[in-house]
């Protein structure tokens, strides 16, 4: 599965954060996610549609799509020149497939923050600054090997250009995804090199009351970050959340005048971010949201229940989930006509509710 590693300057708090996270799938621990590690967190995403379809089909349990974090410890300045935990840190960023930064907006004199001042923009530069120099050596060890192969005709040009490219976007200090925007950069050319800044950026903001009611700060802060999603939270608050049943965690959270939780907020955002969406299935059994990647086609979908299911597929029925509740059952979905059957080349959409035809 694709999985979120969660960075951050030392008392930010990520380890409150993802305490949260994994009390989170404790609390969730009836569904069949992944065996639980340590420093990983898989987070059930809320999703409505569950419990409305599992009403009409009366089903006996809803199992939602989940999103996984994982908690990569350990960021110092000099990770890039392999201090200390360095190189393992390194390494755990590479096997993440998008990254999520913490940093610090409240204010607690109690907490020394290590930058000695609390300014989130600091803190991403810290972050980035280290993760922009391990890819600078990544492409200055890369590019004379592939200048070479480029003379000898084994590579395409354009290859080696966008190289050329991502390391002048390096050397002005820039991670490689927010280039994709500013310098339209293609990260897909670039692949091969497995850069760490191309992946997708996350920033959680550790808020308190006050930062997190200041909409002028959180529109700035949105900003400076684009194209990377930015999520505001109070870590503390949200760890005091799961520790409560799901009404007085509601009850808490309209008290304190917020509509979601934050690690809601930051499960839609992984989710996003990995840019991944769901398809449905709903029986008396079970009302099902299954995890497949946005352009994902009817076989590859089918493919996520059973390899047999991608391998026999025939073809797939396919209601809309707006249209399925507006007219309240698969079988008046079929007379009112909104009950298609797509093949091979269909390319699903968030929100399908779904029935496989295969063979076995
Ligand atoms: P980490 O080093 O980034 O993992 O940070 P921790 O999660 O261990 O937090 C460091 C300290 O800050 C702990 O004493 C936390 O209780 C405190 N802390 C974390 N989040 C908040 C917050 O939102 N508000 C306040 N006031 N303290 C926090």
């Amino acid at each position: 599965a694709l999985t979120i590693g969660i960075v951050g300057l030392p008392n930010v708090g990520k380890s409150t954060m993802f305490n949260a996270l994994t009390r989170a799938q404790v609390l969730a621990a009836n569904y069949p996610f992944a065996t639980i590690e340590p420093n990983v967190g898989v987070v059930p995403l809320p999703d409505e549609r569950l419990k409305v379809l599992a009403g009409l089909f009366s089903s006996d349990k809803t199992i939602p799509a989940s999103v996984s974090f994982v908690d990569i410890a350990g960021i110092v300045k000099g990770a890039s020149e392999g201090e200390g935990l360095g190189n393992q840190f390194l390494a755990n960023i590479r096997e993440a497939d998008a990254i999520c930064q913490v940093t610090r907006g409240f204010a607690d004199p109690d907490v020394i923050h290590v930058n000695g001042k609390v300014d989130p923009d600091d803190d991403i530069d810290t972050i980035t600054t280290e993760l922009v120099l391990a890819d600078m050596q990544t492409v200055e060890k890369a590019l004379p090997r592939l200048q070479k192969e480029l003379s000898n005709k084994k590579l395409d040009k354009s290859y080696v250009d966008e190289v050329a490219k991502a390391l002048t976007i390096l050397e002005d200090g820039r991670t490689l995804f927010s280039a994709t925007v500013t310098d339209k950069l293609d990260l897909e050319l670039i692949k091969p090199l497995q850069l760490l800044t191309a992946k997708p950026f996350i920033y959680v903001f550790n808020l308190d009351d006050e930062t997190l009611a200041d909409e002028a700060l959180k529109t700035r802060l949105t900003e400076s970050v684009a194209p990377a999603t930015a999520v505001f939270l109070d870590a503390q608050f949200e760890a005091e959340l799961v520790e409560l049943d799901e009404d007085e965690a509601e009850e808490m959270l309209h008290e304190a005048g917020y509509e979601k939780s934050g690690l809601e907020k930051l499960a839609k955002a992984g989710y996003e971010t990995l840019g991944l969406q769901s398809y449905l299935t709903a029986g008396p059994k079970e009302t099902r949201a299954w995890t497949i990647k946005r352009g994902a086609t009817a076989p590859e979908a089918a493919g996520v229940i059973h390899t047999d299911f991608q391998r026999g597929f025939i073809k797939v029925e396919v209601i809309g989930y707006d249209d399925l509740v507006e007219l309240g059952s698969v079988k008046a979905a079929r007379e009112a006509g909104k009950a298609r059957m797509e093949g091979k080349e269909y390319i699903m959409r968030d929100g399908d509710v779904v029935e496989f035809r295969f063979n076995v």
